[in-house]
């Protein structure tokens, strides 16, 4: 069956629901906010943008889910309490106890308990909670159910859900506006849960959905021995100290934190760069790093315990470029430098 990209009229019909749905929808805990959230990011990861409809399992929304949580269990610093922040109007959300165990028990290390036979359990206990919880009671406004990204088929189908033919387009289409809206309600959210713990200014929101940035001195080390002491942008030397693991896809356009995504660039590149795209000649480089270090990279992440997933990478990468494309931006070259995005730019990560 062949499905058509939906029209602007049904693009903002989609963007309407979405802000009603985060306006009316009533939160007795954070889930739906992860829903969201994680349903955005499939749609990133899996999705296309043909307008078809797209199928995803209960599990891997709840793999999601506990790396939306992974970060945000830790104690708030500076709060007394050394419990989570809440996030439940009633006792604390069971997902984050669990994802709170696991945390412990590893060390604080998401890219540990990922390869350890726990892993499995937890994804299973997490399904279970996203199942009897948010999944069917997500849209739900006040008391109308309105199905707008995917019907209510949890007789037939309980551990899948079917986004409508244009949903998984425009959540791609739309993802930084999305993910921006979505965090900021659950922002508020966590503080309205936590008033007496948190005064009115307290930094939540980068503590919430910050880079976790555990893994990055592991991969100083190992960037600095693959780009052989040279900064990755501008190529000249680098002195220590002065050093910054980049995120080639920055954090704000698409939030991941595995290996192949980081580059060792000068502060003073890492910071210029900010957080645009690299221009294609930095694309076409980092590709082929990637490439030639086939086997080696992926060991030497695996050594270090720094997640890493090569085809993510580059299918978040792919999408990332293609949405500058899209809205005809401009890429980073070096110092205050921009170029549009050439076309060919597809060439360079096709094959
Ligand atoms: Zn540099």
């Amino acid at each position: 069956m062949i499905h058509a990209v939906p029209s602007a009229d049904e693009q903002l019909a989609f963007l309407r629901q979405l802000q009603r749905l985060l306006d009316e929808g009533s939160f007795v805990a954070s889930y739906k906010y992860a829903l969201l959230h994680a349903i955005a990011d499939l749609c990133v990861l899996r999705g296309d943008d043909s307008g078809a409809p797209l199928t995803v399992a209960t599990n891997e929304l709840a793999d999601q889910f506990v790396r939306l949580y992974w970060r945000q269990v830790a104690p708030f610093p500076g709060a007394e309490a050394t419990e989570p922040l809440k996030q439940n109007t009633g006792r604390q959300a069971a997902v984050l106890r669990m994802v709170r165990e696991a945390r412990a028990r590893y060390d604080t290390r998401l890219a540990r308990v990922e390869g350890s036979p726990e892993w499995p359990r937890l994804l299973r206990d997490v399904e279970d909670v996203v199942r009897k919880m948010p999944l069917w009671r997500l849209q739900t406004m006040g008391d109308e159910r309105v199905e707008f990204l995917y019907e209510h088929r949890e007789e037939e189908n309980p551990r899948e859900i079917t986004l409508k033919p244009g949903v998984a387009y425009c959540f791609r289409q739309f993802y930084s506006m999305i993910i921006e809206m979505v965090q900021g309600a659950w922002t508020n959210y966590i503080r309205r849960a936590n008033v007496h713990l948190l005064g009115p200014d307290a930094e939540l929101r980068y503590f919430l959905f910050g880079s976790d940035r555990q893994d990055l001195p592991a991969c100083r080390d190992l960037l600095d021995d693959v780009q052989r002491g040279r900064c990755f942008y501008c190529e000249r030397r680098m002195a220590a100290g002065s050093v910054a693991v980049d995120h080639f896809v920055p954090w704000r356009r698409y939030p991941f934190d595995l290996g192949h995504n980081f580059v060792l660039a000068h502060d003073g590149c890492n910071g210029r760069k900010s957080d645009r795209l690299a221009a294609v000649a930095h694309l076409r480089r980092w590709d082929e790093r990637n490439r030639s270090e086939l086997y080696e990279l992926p060991r030497r992440f695996a050594e270090a315990g720094v997640a890493h997933d090569w085809r993510a990478s580059l299918r978040i990468t792919r999408w990332a470029y293609d949405q500058v494309a899209r809205s005809g931006g401009q890429v980073w070259v070096r110092g205050k430098e921009l170029e549009p995005l050439t076309p060919g730019w597809e060439d360079v990560l096709s094959s």
